[in-house]
């Protein structure tokens, strides 16, 4: 049939137009603002390419260094391109920068036999090259235990962190590494609990600057450092060679408006941290989640969808530190926070079988019903979840402690953990069909959030939330990365 044929028979009365408008549902939800946005989310494949201009194009982005400061820039255009409202910068002031120097560990003594090790963030060095004793402490399981002091006084120390009742793993490190510190250790060696000799070289509680050197050791070298500690003294050599500079600074957070048409004083914001380690290329902790808010962007502003009220994209800095630039848009925008109706935070990896499920409410029970009411439609792609699981570990916590509806995307876990914070951390680990899914599932969420009549849920008094924060045993963390701990 040609347009013409069907133009002379007038359009509005042919029989297979008048059977498509009889039909049921199917038809008319189809049509629906939920069904436009991922239909144009999985087509415009704009959210791989975007992973590629931040992972291969620029590569780690260290919070405080020049390549963050690139991918600041590279926002700033794509999002004005885009044509969003009000695209700005926000600064806020950064205690300290850090850079990595080279880290060398060896057995001296009974063997002589090189360790893979790699400093944790914002580790301070040796002082030039040091030899120490070895010492083991195991499995840390007291947060508020004393350390041995005649022990580890001048000793490379050994030891592990697990999840403890009440504490997440890196709160009981901090706390190791204060008292090691205060008792004259050398330094900390965690082993890696990942394969293939992969370091693990994170960060939390060591803002702004660890309390001694620390180190990631390769799981199969902290297993032989301790068979050989089974069998008599051991010395290590080490000389670790970072440096911080704590001269002023000011890092900043990227926002840009999707202003609301009848409510634009009421705000949804979406945020993913644009900052990554630089051991690789930061792909799915967090190109993936920053390019998920880029395409989601795009997309509302192609199909020129405007929301009842408005969707604010944040794209923070120092989130691997200690959520800084989250904690620092909490801090400076307390006269808005009543007004923010919901926070959906990306970042857990887009790799392969990282598929999105709907979304962690972090705790807020009281919103269960009505976030599985909004995400209904997204039952089919199969992201219509609502899971009560409570974290602190990225850019949502602080949100969630100041008592706003803090939700996070729910995705399966895939090898996320195996890659994450570590040097295969690279675009190809990112999967450009999960990814389009993810972006699909996070623009649809946000507008349903922005245009619902009601807001899903209150913002919660400080006592309601500090409770919330105890009862998912999320305190300590809280206080840690709040540097009042
Ligand atoms: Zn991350």
């Amino acid at each position: 049939m040609v347009d013409g044929a069907l133009g002379y028979h007038a359009p509005m009365r042919h029989p297979l137009l008048l059977l498509v408008a009889a039909l049921p549902s199917a038809g008319s939800a189809s049509e629906g603002p939920v069904a436009r946005i991922t239909g144009a989310a999985l087509t415009r494949g704009g959210a791989m390419a975007f992973v590629e201009r931040l992972a291969d194009g620029i590569g780690g982005r260290v919070t405080g260094s020049p390549q963050s400061r690139a991918a600041s820039e590279l926002l700033l255009a794509t999002l004005q391109e885009a044509g969003l409202e009000d695209v700005r910068v926000e600064e806020y002031a950064l205690e300290s920068r850090w850079e990595r120097g080279t880290a060398s560990a060896r057995v001296v003594r009974p063997v002589d036999r090189p360790v893979l090790a790699g400093s944790f963030g914002w580790s301070p060095g040796t002082a030039g090259s040091i030899e120490a004793p070895l010492v083991d402490l195991g499995a840390v399981t007291d947060p508020g235990g004393q350390v041995p002091a005649e022990r580890v006084r001048g000793a490379a120390v050994l030891a592990d962190f697990s999840v403890v009742e009440g504490h997440r793993p890196f709160v009981i490190r901090a706390r190791l590494a204060r008292q090691l510190a205060h008792a004259g250790a050398a330094a900390l060696l965690v082993p890696s609990d990942k394969p293939g000799r992969m370091l693990d070289i994170g960060c939390f509680g060591n803002y702004p600057r660890a309390a001694l050197p620390m180190l990631s050791v390769g799981l199969e070298d902290g297993l032989f450092l301790r068979r050989l500690l089974a069998r008599g003294p051991v010395t290590l050599a080490l000389d670790v060679r970072n440096s911080l500079d704590a001269a002023a600074y000011r890092e900043r957070n990227v926002v840009a408006d999707l202003r609301g048409r009848e409510r634009p004083e009421e705000m949804v914001l979406l945020g993913a941290h644009l900052d990554s380690w630089e051991t690789a290329q930061g792909a799915n902790d967090n190109a993936a989640g920053v390019a998920v808010l880029v395409e989601a962007a795009r997309v509302l502003r192609s199909l020129g969808l405007r929301p009842r009220r408005t969707i604010r994209f944040a794209f923070f800095t120092g989130e691997e530190q200690a959520l800084l630039g989250s904690r620092a848009y909490v801090e400076a925008h307390q006269a808005e926070l009543d007004l923010l109706r919901a926070v959906l935070v990306v970042d857990h990896g887009a790799g392969a079988r990282q598929v999105p499920r709907g979304v962690h409410v972090n705790g807020r029970t009281d919103l269960q019903a009505a976030a599985a009411r909004l995400l209904a439609p997204l039952q089919p792609l199969g992201a219509g979840g609502v899971s009560p699981a409570a974290s602190f570990d990225t850019d949502h916590g602080f949100f969630l402690a100041a008592g706003v509806p803090a939700l996070t995307l729910w995705v399966d876990e895939g090898e996320y953990e195996v890659h994450h914070h570590a040097i295969t951390d690279s675009r190809d680990k990112v999967d450009p069909h999960v990814l389009a899914l993810q972006t699909a599932v996070v623009a649809a969420v946000a507008f349903s959030l922005a245009e619902a009549e009601e807001p899903l849920g209150p913002r919660l008094s400080q006592d309601q939330a500090a409770a919330l924060l105890r009862r998912a045993g999320l305190e300590s963390s809280h206080r840690l990365l709040a540097g009042v701990d």
